[in-house]
């Protein structure tokens, strides 16, 4: 009897988790206040809110004026050429390919966000254009292809990949609007590709439609949510069939592990696609090889700001390798999607690693200027060749607009905007969820439809701790909240209004049911300890949370004027170099004293804008000692000597060096090696 009490106990327990890994947790079966998977779709356990419904607080909001009042707000001005009113998506005979698409898909976020009428207005007659340029079949946008010029993508006019971008800008314009002309026009550019992909597959016209198709299945899904046709499903399968197969290859593991075989921002934005069908073929093998792909990808090419080598093709894990700007928005885009999907809580925490740390380091403060690659262990911002397997004239880590390639100038803008999208969620049984941490405040329909604002009062990432403030048009309203809690705290504490209400461990997502009532307050703590990490050559990262602490050094900046080619990179770009040694190892403590040698200090009044080497809200001491012989080789700091080294050469004096946030810096040391007892003073 105890046998069968026990068995049936962990049968339900068992019955429990698959139920929340498959999204199938008990209750109704779909949001009944906002567009959810419809079936034979997978039910996500985490369902988009419309654009607008969450909005930045704090240095989140200041992050999203810098933009707007940055290259975001001003890239018609600032690069004419390409953004100016003879681009192809405005029916002019310039760029006709993906670069436009990448900016209003930024653009239109960030000014439905701020509920900005002046960058609204800027999107509006690309928007116009392109529901204006459909044919009785279909078809949309650019058809006609001009010859070269340099500078601007003219040919290629009518390939799937850029319609992919414009699916999107779509969505984010009808999430805002409700305008349902949006609606009959996909549903007719569906139909066409319904007919026409069988002919002219995804790679017709380029390869990069056949690595990206699942930007395009997932504008498919969202269209079948809204309308139900059943047609749109059998598109999902031909466009799933077109696709580059991720999910083979990742689980097979050569395409990572062998190196050099993928391009690096397709690996960004195609690691999703797994996730994306699975909503369709409910077969969790998709999910499993997104796993792989992501333990693979950091253990073969990983940096510890949550990116990996790729400059081009995806590299080693070298920590002088680039990492380019478009993979970091990209991989961002793909978790935001794999969160929802999943809800499973190392998906969130990789993301918030990435927004975290990569993001704010590879653009300037003022949102102008950015790096094509960025560097992990980055120590000399200049224009001269590294060890990338290409070199764009030497300007590829300097910050400017057209350095490097202008991808990123185009790209860059959706990180912040479509991360603020996804701090919270609704979920199917009418609740809400903060998933990822940030100031922000969230309304939304809650429970049997009371109006519900939730401000959520923090510094995170720089605080340990989050106030979640409920206020309601009733005095009160039931639904479920559900909270994440990283996998990095072993353990947290949840108050309500002052009572302690539980204690959970990481690595889940709890779930607290009842009573809301007007003025309730919800207080998290997510305390984390210093973890030192492995990397390239036994180095460690050393990590508090979600953020990545690398050695300061201090940074002079230099204006360059362009003289040599303005035309190609730009008329004046940034270069950085190191006003202070960076060649520190760590000195090797053991793991259980770690807290005694590292002090944590933090600011008690932390500036509005924190992503600076000034403004940095948190710092750390630890001791160190220079190698001299570890110097810049190539324009980078050298090859990163073996951690821990017998009898290697250190410098006499121990020496405390200060810590910043990654995100913070422009110039770091993140992967140290660390020097040992059996190292040889010099
Ligand atoms: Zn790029």
């Amino acid at each position: 009897m105890k046998t069968c009490t026990m068995m049936c106990l962990v049968l339900l327990l068992l019955a429990s988790c698959a139920a929340w890994i498959s999204g199938k947790e008990p209750g109704p079966d779909t949001n009944p206040h906002y567009v959810a998977n419809r079936e034979p779709l997978n039910e996500n356990p985490f369902v988009l809110l419309p654009l607008g419904s969450v909005k930045a607080e704090g240095w989140l909001h200041e992050m999203l004026i810098r933009q707007k009042n940055g290259a975001t707000g001003q890239l018609d001005k600032l690069y004419p050429l390409v953004m100016g009113e003879n681009n192809g998506w405005l029916g002019g005979d310039g760029d006709q390919w993906e670069r436009g698409p990448y900016w209003i898909h930024g653009l239109i976020t960030l000014a439905y966000l701020l509920e900005d009428q002046e960058l609204i207005n800027k999107t509006t007659p690309w928007v116009e254009w392109i529901l204006g340029s459909q044919k009785p079949n279909g078809y949309f946008g650019p058809d006609k292809d001009y010859p070269n010029m340099p500078g601007v993508q003219r040919n290629n006019s009518a390939d799937w990949w850029p319609r992919m971008v414009v699916l999107k800008i779509l969505q984010q314009y009808y999430s805002a609007t409700g305008d349902a002309r949006v609606i009959d026009f996909m549903r007719n550019y569906f139909r066409y590709q319904l007919e026409t992909l069988p002919g002219t597959p995804l790679d017709n016209w380029t390869f990069w439609a056949r690595y990206r198709g699942g930007d395009n299945l997932m504008a498919v899904y969202w269209l079948y949510n809204i309308t139900g046709d059943k047609f749109l499903l059998e598109l999902a399968e031909t466009i799933h069939e077109q696709t580059f197969d991720y999910t083979g290859r990742f689980l097979e593991t050569g395409l990572i592990r062998n190196l050099e075989n993928i391009h690096c921002v397709n690996l960004a934005q195609g690691i999703k696609e797994p996730a994306i069908y699975y909503q369709q073929s409910r077969d969790y093998k998709y999910i499993e090889s997104i796993k792989q792909a992501f333990a693979d990808i950091k253990k073969y090419s990983g940096q510890p700001q949550g990116m990996f080598g790729g400059d081009e093709a995806l590299r080693n894990n070298i920590p002088t390798n680039g990492v380019e700007l478009c993979s970091v928005v990209e991989l961002m885009f793909s978790l935001e999607n794999i969160v929802a999907i999943t809800g499973e809580v190392p998906f969130a925490d990789h993301l918030e690693r990435i927004a975290y740390n990569a993001l704010p380091a590879q653009v300037t403060d003022d949102f102008m200027e950015r790096q094509y690659f960025q560097q992990a262990n980055q120590v000399n911002v200049t224009r001269e060749d590294r060890n990338f397997s290409l070199n764009h004239g030497g300007t590829d880590i300097c910050f400017g607009l057209l350095t490097g390639y202008p991808c990123c100038t185009s790209n860059m803008h959706q990180g912040w905007p479509l991360y603020v999208q996804n701090l919270w969620y609704a979920t199917p049984d009418g609740g809400l969820a903060a998933v990822l941490f940030a100031p922000s405040r969230v309304t939304a329909r809650a429970g049997e439809g009371t109006e519900v604002t939730i401000t959520e009062d923090t510094n995170y990432p720089f605080e340990e701790n989050i106030r979640f403030h409920f206020s309601m048009d009733g005095s009160s309203a039931s639904f479920p909240f559900r909270l994440r809690i990283p996998e990095w705290c072993s353990t947290a504490t949840v108050t309500i209004n002052g009572e302690v209400y539980s204690k959970p461990s990481g690595n889940q997502v709890i779930n607290i049911e009842r009573e809301w009532n007007n003025n309730d307050l919800v207080e998290l703590s997510i305390p984390a300890d210093i973890q030192l990490n492995r990397w390239h050559e036994n180095s460690v990262s050393v990590d508090l949370g979600s953020i990545n602490f690398v050695l300061k050094i201090e940074e002079e900046w230099k204006k360059v004027i362009n003289t040599r080619d303005p035309e190609v990179f730009g008329s004046h770009y940034h270069e950085v170099t190191a006003a202070s040694p960076w060649n520190y190892g760590l000195v090797d403590v053991p793991e259980d004293e770690i807290k005694n040698h590292y002090r944590i200090i933090r600011e008690t009044d932390p500036a509005s804008f924190p992503w600076n080497p000034e403004n940095a809200p948190v710092r750390i001491e630890a001791k160190a000692r220079k190698i001299n012989d570890w110097k810049l080789y190539y324009g980078s700091a050298g090859p990163l000597p073996y951690s821990i080294q017998w009898g290697q050469k250190v410098g006499e004096e121990e020496e405390t060096i200060t810590l910043i946030p990654y995100g913070c810096s422009t110039l770091r040391i993140s992967e140290f090696l660390r020097v040992g007892r059996y190292s040889v003073m010099e």
